[in-house]
């Protein structure tokens, strides 16, 4: 079949790798239908997280038709539509139970890896390196769906797929991010990152009941995407004195809730330098965390910081004393997709438009100047779907 594969910093190539199989009885194989590019994968292919290896396929966002089942698979049946998270759950463990599956301790035989890296170890990710399970991602024809009875997620025909490809992680995502929030109605928000977490962010806040919501960023096309599209204010990152705009909107306190949906610097500051460094155990200079350090010196006393940005091992610089001293409260994470599926599928049914973020469609051929577009920003490129 055909895939996009991994093969270093900035070289992803579409080619014939051989087609998965059922591996295990609660497997399931889907022909993928569509698939997007996320900001994650920016990462990977910025060289920025270690245990990859040529050849791995890419993909966490995808949905397609079950074309073939394992003996124990019970819920989902051949032929039907499916969206699948991209963070895998067993729906057994502790985590899974308790409604935290990116969490889950059962589906990343890679734990030991990260544990012993970062002190910590979550659910597999498809297409997401050595690190977290080796999974074979879903930009590609076919791909294979371990605990299909509890990832797959059922789309009744007639749902167009680019209203739903996004609940498998990026609408969630931002969701998890304006949710995480604790907003009680009226609040004033403002999110680093006008990127496509960013806008969900946006847009899951007004969901959320958020009185004003404000997104930063310094490219002009998506910061006119979140005011065209998603109806809230922005802010040039390097035009406007941030902090004090923000002030002025808040009777000088700053925003109730932050939100930092940039993360690691996608131009690649390699995790495999941090690999050596966090083992040693000693500071890092780097320019990550920017959007995470405004983030915490803007909000208001007594808010939240919320973090849907992906960072690893350490960040330098982090103001510590800032969040001690404005009590401020701290949450971040890989989203718990599961937990937000019926949440988001009834905001689409009732009319949510999940598909708006969508600037480039193409071919699985294509992936390689797309993923360039995509990391360059260039052509107004806000998010990219392939069909295979
Ligand atoms: P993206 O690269 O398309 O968007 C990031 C945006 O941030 C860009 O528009 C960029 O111009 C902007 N930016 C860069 N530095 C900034 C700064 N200092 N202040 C304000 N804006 C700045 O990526 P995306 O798809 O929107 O993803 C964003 C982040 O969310 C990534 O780190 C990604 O890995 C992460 N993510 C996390 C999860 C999760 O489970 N927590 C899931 C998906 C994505
Ligand atoms: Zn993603």
């Amino acid at each position: 079949m055909k895939a996009v594969t991994w093969h270093g910093k900035h070289d992803v190539r579409t080619e014939t790798v051989e087609d998965p199989k059922i591996l295990d009885p609660n497997d399931v194989l889907l022909k993928v239908t569509s698939t997007a590019i996320c900001g994650s994968d920016l990462h990977l292919y910025a060289g920025s997280i270690p245990e990859m290896r040529s050849g791995d396929v890419l993909g966490h966002e995808f949905m397609g038709e079950v074309v073939e089942t394992g003996a124990n698979v019970s819920r989902i049946k051949k032929g039907q539509r499916v969206v699948v998270p991209f963070c895998i759950a067993c729906g057994e463990c502790y985590f899974c139970k308790h409604d935290q599956t990116s969490l889950c301790d059962n589906t990343n035989p890679d734990a030991h890896k990260v544990e012993e890296l970062y002190g910590y170890s979550g659910s597999g990710l498809f297409g997401y390196s050595h690190l977290f399970g080796g999974y074979a991602g879903g930009q590609a024809e076919y791909v294979r769906v371990p605990h299909a009875d509890v990832g797959c997620y059922v789309i009744p025909n007639g749902i167009p797929d680019e209203q739903v490809l996004f609940l498998t992680d990026i609408f969630p995502t931002g969701y998890q991010a304006a949710d995480q929030c604790d907003l009680k109605g009226g609040e004033t928000v403002a999110i680093w990152g006008a990127g496509p977490v960013g806008l969900f962010a946006a847009l899951s806040c007004k969901l959320l009941g958020a009185g004003r919501v404000v997104v930063i960023d310094r490219i002009p096309f998506r910061l006119e995407m979140a005011r065209e599209k998603v109806g809230v204010e922005t802010l040039h990152l390097d035009k406007d004195d941030i902090y004090e705009r923000l002030r002025e909107i808040t009777d000088g306190r700053g925003p109730d809730c932050c939100i930092d949906a940039v993360g690691l610097d996608a131009h690649g500051t390699s995790l495999h330098e941090m690999y050596d460094k966090v083992k040693r155990a000693v500071g890092l200079e780097t320019d990550d965390g920017t959007a995470l350090r405004q983030a915490i010196n803007c909000c208001r006393k007594g808010g939240v910081v919320s973090v849907p940005g992906v960072y690893g091992g350490v960040v330098d610089k982090y103001p510590i004393g800032a969040q001690f001293g404005k009590a401020l409260r701290m949450i971040g994470g890989q989203t718990h997709v599961h937990r937000y599926l019926d949440r988001l599928f009834d905001h689409v049914q009732n009319g949510v438009d999940a598909s708006f973020p969508i600037t480039h469609r193409a071919s699985l051929d294509e992936a390689s100047d797309l993923y360039e577009t995509f990391r360059t920003k260039e052509d107004e490129c806000v998010k990219v779907v392939m069909r295979p």
